[in-house]
């Protein structure tokens, strides 16, 4: 048995056999075979090559093939292939040293790939492209097969992997994947926010899981406390039933406050809305008991397809919404891509600092056709619901006005086609950055409603990637720095007499919610899981000592400070969640 601890992403507990996915773009993990499996696992390795040569010279005898230098190039590659000093240090590996074919052919074909990229000489160096193709095409022979495994499962697995990408993951069948575990990623990554609204138990930013777990191993995710068990004993595994038995107990008992309102025990009425990706998940937001979509990640639907969405794609994907919520409020966050959730990913240049490139709204502003269809089919779909249009990531004054201007010429070119809109759709920003928190006396002049996204402004304001395992514990809503600013936005928008909500996953931890309502939050929008857990908590507390720990806690120094007393005092509320 091994016990492994990563990052709690999404709560639930998962026990089932393991389905080990190995991407191609990341070193493959060193596993040991069987003396019993190596005469097969060169037999494996044989086969990846001569598949692999057969793609090859297929390719290579199409006539009209373009221009003869790609041919050259491909039978460059063929000439590696059929090279058999190469397939014998590979096969070596496995049969001497007992490694998985897959281990045996990246280690190798790396270690050739590094020698070329070493060599002054720039024809030569450059080869070492050519062998990281040879390295995929191989693996691709090899893992090809559990690709479609993936698509055409009909057992219970819990997946284990490098990473998992937020379109990967919307895409599992949670009928057969029943948790999944990742070496990489942080909590507030999408992949995370994703399985969380899927209600998909998730632990991530494990590091070396995928070394851990030989294929088909029980594991047991406890999405909870963030641990992966690997090979459970007796013991543990009764234990982890229980565990799962009671958590599905729980969860049913929240249920029942599906038609409660979220009121404090002193009065207070809190609303609460739920985040979706996707149409379909606008029935569950109210299935919980949520009051309206507060946060829409329109971004999804560009990422879920292979085509570009066009005006009517979009315009479909929010009736689609309207259907289900009817006259409740849907705030449709306009497209927030770049960083870490990409277009058909041809069409992104690299950035070496993607989170701080062109992402968001200063994407739309600079790819305005896209923004503009996307704007038209909001309006359009405006006159038949309660829709509201919100802003990502504006950072001035500057932005915010290019954004409005857009929209309003996009009005204007309704107007022309005698397309009805509603003129007055309210028209609010998210508030992610430092700059725009820093300035929301100035934004909330010209914005109808404010958003706190704190998975950005948290990110932003203690300069830590939100997706990166390796500074996870640096990132903590809890940071005083981080608390200041909630509490001046809060302070700005009272002022403006405007609505400042929360939709960052911080209104999804029950840790935070007695501080939120303290600074003065009565808006929050969240995973729709998350919904019944957070009104209990809220019909578990008075406002008055909502504001008692929110003194206490604009006082403290250290985020350690912070969070070991917001923690206490939240179990002391509701133990049963802890
Ligand atoms: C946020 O940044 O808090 C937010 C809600 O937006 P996203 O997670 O989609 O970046
Ligand atoms: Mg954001």
């Amino acid at each position: 048995m091994e016990i492994k601890k990563g990052i709690a992403v999404s709560p639930g507990i998962a026990i089932a056999k393991s389905l080990v996915i190995d991407s191609e773009d990341y070193r493959i993990p060193r596993r040991s075979i069987l003396p019993s499996a190596k005469v097969a696992e060169v037999k494996r390795v044989r086969d990846a090559f001569k598949n692999a040569i057969a793609e090859l010279e297929d390719i290579h005898s199409e006539k009209d093939f373009e221009g003869e230098r790609i041919k050259d190039i491909f039978a460059v590659h063929l000439r590696f292939l059929k090279d058999k000093n190469l397939r014998k240090k590979i096969t070596d590996l496995v049969y001497n040293d007992l490694l998985t074919a897959e281990y045996a052919i990246s280690t190798t074909l790396r270690e050739v790939a590094n020698h070329f990229a070493s060599v002054q000489d720039k024809y030569i160096s450059e080869r070492a492209a050519d062998i990281y193709d040879i390295e995929k095409r191989l693996l691709r022979q090899m893992l090809g097969e559990k690709r479609h495994d993936i698509a055409s499962i009909t057992d219970e697995v819990v997946i284990v992997a490098h990473e998992l990408s937020p379109t990967q993951t919307a895409g599992f069948d949670k009928k057969y994947i029943r948790g999944f575990a990742t070496d990489a990623g942080g909590r507030t990554s999408h992949t995370a926010i994703v399985a969380r609204s899927m209600g998909i138990p998730a632990v991530v930013g494990l590091e070396d899981v995928t070394s851990n777990v030989a294929p088909m191993a029980t594991v047991i995710i406890d999405g909870n406390r963030g641990v992966v068990i690997i090979d459970p004993d007796e013991t543990t595994l009764k234990q982890y039933t229980e565990f799962a038995l009671e958590f599905e107990r729980l969860e049913r008992e929240l249920d029942t406050l599906r038609d409660m309102d979220a009121i404090t025990r002193d009065g207070v009425t809190v609303e609460l809305y739920g985040n979706i990706e996707f149409p379909n998940e606008a029935e569950m937001v109210l299935d919980k008991g949520g009051h309206g979509i507060g946060l829409y990640r329109t971004e999804f639907l560009y990422l879920y397809s292979e085509m570009e969405p066009t005006e009517d794609d979009h315009y479909k994907a929010y009736r689609e919404v309207l259907r289900v919520t009817g006259n409740l409020p849907v705030i449709i966050r306009t497209m927030d891509l770049g960083a870490d959730k990409f277009t058909q990913s041809k069409r992104f240049v690299r950035e070496s600092n993607p989170f701080l490139g062109l992402r968001s709204i200063r994407f739309c502003l600079q790819n305005l056709v896209l923004f503009k269809t996307q704007l038209r089919a909001i309006l359009r779909a405006s006159v038949e619901g309660n829709i509201r249009i919100m802003f990502p990531l504006i950072s001035s004054l500057h932005e915010l006005r290019q954004a409005k201007m857009i929209l309003r010429d996009v009005m204007e070119d309704l107007d022309e086609d005698k397309i009805k809109y509603n003129p007055n759709v309210p028209v609010g920003i998210m508030i992610e950055t430092p700059s725009a928190a820093l300035t929301a006396s100035i934004l909330a002049n010209e914005s109808d409603f404010f958003s706190i996204g704190t998975n950005d402004l948290i990110q932003y304001t203690l300069a830590v990637d939100r997706g990166n395992e390796r500074v996870s514990t640096l990132y903590s809503g809890a940071d005083p720095a981080v608390i200041k600013l909630m509490r001046s936005v809060m302070h700005d928008a009272n002022k403006a007499k405007i609505n400042a909500s929360i939709c960052g996953e911080m209104a999804s931890d029950p840790e935070f919610i007695m501080l939120l309502l303290g600074l003065g939050y009565r808006t929050f929008s969240l995973a729709p899981p998350m919904i019944p857990e957070i009104k209990k908590l809220i019909r578990s507390v008075t406002i008055e000592s909502c504001n008692s720990i929110a003194r206490k806690v604009l006082m403290m120094n250290s985020e350690r400070e912070v969070i070991n007393y917001l923690r206490s005092a939240a179990m002391k509320v509701l133990p049963e969640v802890f």
